[in-house]
């Protein structure tokens, strides 16, 4: 790998939607939120690390989440996606700089959870909260998310190359 390529930031960036079904669990940045409808998926539905896996692996051009964890292996069935973080930041050979994730959901409110969202982010990519952000948002009723049928979230990251 040339110089120029190991050593420059990269950027990458994640998108993921997920429907929302009654009786189904709740899980966004690996924390449960107290919800009546929650994640149809093959895991555990948690769409906002889905879309944080899909950027770091996009930064460090890896493809994407469905190569690496593929919904038709059984394995991965019910999978706790923060595991499925733990594996991609795992496979990196970069240094992650920050992470922005914004959440798109009509409801239930984010905000009561945003701080314990970065946190546990943090804590699974060995980084540092203050490299973490977690910001929501509603669509005001528009569109399928507004209309409470599922929940939209798009990631951007920032690697550096590790130090030698
Ligand atoms: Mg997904």
């Amino acid at each position: 790998m040339s110089w120029l390529y190991s050593k420059s930031p990269r950027v990458g960036n994640g998108y993921d939607v997920h429907a929302l079904k009654e009786g189904l669990p709740m899980w966004l940045c690996g924390v449960r939120i107290p919800s009546e409808k929650g994640f149809v998926a093959h895991s555990d539905g948690d769409v906002a690390i889905h879309a944080l896996c899909d950027a770091l692996l996009g930064a460090a051009a890896l493809g994407d989440i469905g190569l690496h964890f593929p919904d038709s292996d059984p394995k991965f069935k019910g999978i706790d996606s923060k595991k499925l973080l733990a594996e991609v930041v795992s496979m990196l050979e970069y240094d992650i700089v920050n992470v922005d994730i914004t959440i798109a959901l009509q409801e239930p409110k984010l905000r009561p959870y945003i701080d314990q969202m970065r946190e546990t982010l943090a804590g699974i990519m060995g980084i540092d909260k203050g490299q973490v952000s977690v910001k929501a948002t509603t669509t005001e009723r528009l569109g399928f998310v507004g209309r409470g049928e599922g929940c939209e979230v798009w990631a951007t990251v920032l690697l550096m190359g590790k130090e030698d």
